[in-house]
C-alpha cells in the first residue's frame, strides 16, 4: 500500500534529505524527501514500487504473448497439450531420464542457449515422448522466463499456407511466416513426417522459417520421427546447416514406443 506517513520528517527537509517513513504492508523504510514550496515529496516504499514494477511487466509479458497467439491464430501451445510438462512426463527407462534431464537443462541454461542460437534435435521412434518434451520446453521457457514459446507442427502450418492460396483465410503465408519467426523459442514437430520425398513447396517453407529464426539468432526444436541422418535429406540441407549453427544439440530417442501402454 502507498500510504506511507513520514516519522521524522523536519520541517527544514533540504532536497534530498532522508527520512524514516512507513509503509503498512512492509514496515519502516528510508523514504528520499525533497521539500518544493510548500509540498513535501517522499520516495514510495521500495518493496511495493519493486512489486508494481514486476506486476507492470508480467502484464507486458502476457499482452506480448497474447498478440503473438493471435497472430500465430492460435494459442502458443495448443490446449490439448497443456497439461504435457516436465513434470508429468514418465520416465521409465534410462533412455528417457536422460532425454527429460538433457531437455531440462536446456530450458534452465536458456538463456545462454539463447545467446548463442543453440537448437535442438528430438528424433525417433514414434511414440517415443519426443512431443511431450518438446511442449515441456515451450511451456516451461514461459513458466521460468519472460520470453515466448510456441508449438507447432510443419504439416499444420503447411496446411494454414495453403489454405491462403484462395485468399478466404484471412491471413497471407507471408503473415503466417512472420508470426513463426517471432517466438523466442519454436517447436516445430512432425519434421518428415511424410516419408515420401518432400516437395519443393514444402522444403521452400521450411527454409524460410528456419532461415528466419536463424537470422534473428532464434533457437528451434525440431522434432522428427527420422533417424538423425535421414534429416537432411528430408528438411532441406540448408535447412540442416542453419539448426547445426550455434551447436545443436541431438537427442535420439532409441527406446520402444511406450504408445499404447499408457494410452497415449
Ligand atoms: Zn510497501
Amino acid at each position: 500500500m502507498r500510504s506511507e506517513k513520514v516519522v521524522h520528517l523536519s520541517s527544514m527537509a533540504s532536497p534530498q534529505a532522508t527520512s524514516m517513513a512507513v509503509c503498512e504492508d512492509h514496515g519502516e523504510y528510508s523514504a528520499t524527501v525533497a521539500q518544493v514550496l510548500s509540498h513535501t515529496f517522499r520516495s514510495p516504499c521500495p518493496h511495493c514500487k519493486a512489486a508494481r514494477i514486476a506486476k507492470e511487466k508480467a502484464e507486458l509479458v502476457e499482452r506480448q504473448r497474447h498478440e503473438l497467439a493471435w497472430k500465430l491464430g492460435d494459442a502458443l501451445v495448443p490446449k490439448r497439450f497443456k497439461g504435457k510438462t516436465f513434470e508429468t512426463y514418465q520416465a521409465s527407462s534410462p533412455g528417457q531420464a536422460k532425454a527429460l534431464a538433457r531437455c531440462r537443462l536446456y530450458v534452465e541454461q536458456f538463456q545462454q542457449n539463447l545467446e548463442a542460437g543453440r537448437c535442438v534435435i528430438l528424433v525417433g521412434h514414434p511414440g517415443t515422448g519426443k512431443t511431450h518434451l518438446g511442449v515441456s520446453m515451450a511451456q516451461a521457457v514461459m513458466a521460468l522466463t519472460e520470453y515466448t514459446a510456441a508449438y507447432r507442427t510443419l504439416g499444420g502450418i503447411l496446411q494454414a499456407i495453403r489454405a491462403t492460396f484462395d485468399g478466404s483465410s484471412g491471413q497471407t503465408e507471408g503473415s503466417i511466416l512472420d508470426a513463426l519467426v517471432r517466438p523466442t523459442l519454436l517447436v516445430l514437430d512432425e519434421v518428415g513426417a511424410s516419408k515420401e520425398v518432400p516437395s519443393d513447396f514444402e522444403l521452400s517453407r521450411l527454409f524460410s522459417i528456419i532461415n528466419g529464426r536463424y537470422e534473428r539468432m532464434l533457437p528451434t526444436i525440431v522434432i522428427s520421427n527420422l533417424d538423425v541422418r535421414e534429416l537432411p535429406a528430408a528438411m532441406g540441407e540448408r535447412s540442416a546447416d542453419r539448426l547445426r549453427e550455434g551447436g545443436v544439440i541431438v537427442l535420439p530417442f532409441t527406446w520402444e514406443s511406450y504408445r499404447g501402454k499408457e494410452g497415449v
